[in-house]
């Protein structure tokens, strides 16, 4: 199959279903050849294959995410809406926050 026909939320899913670790958005622009204007739109289209994976594939795959961490103090956001990376820790105020890591995984 040709790469470039797949659309970038086919892209994603692959290359999570194949990584053998975690996957920040940095990381996946690096393998996709995207650059760092499209982290936004990475984010977006993990929210989507994060809604649908379950559906598509019988429940079956699952999209994870290792939440961002402060750097800092340790704070874990565990309560993200949609996957991002946070720009301030709420606890200690420091902006040294890690990405979050993507995977897919059977459920
Ligand atoms: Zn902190």
């Amino acid at each position: 199959m040709d790469e470039d026909l797949l659309t970038l939320r086919e892209k994603l899913t692959k290359l999570l279903m194949k990584s053998d670790k975690p996957l920040t958005v940095e990381e996946m622009a690096i393998f996709l050849g995207l650059n760092v204007n499209e982290y936004k739109r990475i984010y977006n289209e993990l929210y989507h294959i994060a809604k649908t994976i379950r559906r598509k594939t019988n429940n079956r795959l699952m999209l994870y995410m290792a939440p961002p961490v402060c750097e800092s103090c340790g704070y874990v956001f565990k309560k993200l809406e949609k996957p991002k990376k946070p720009s301030k820790c709420p606890k200690c105020k420091s902006e040294r926050i890690s990405s979050p890591k993507f995977f897919i995984r059977e459920n």
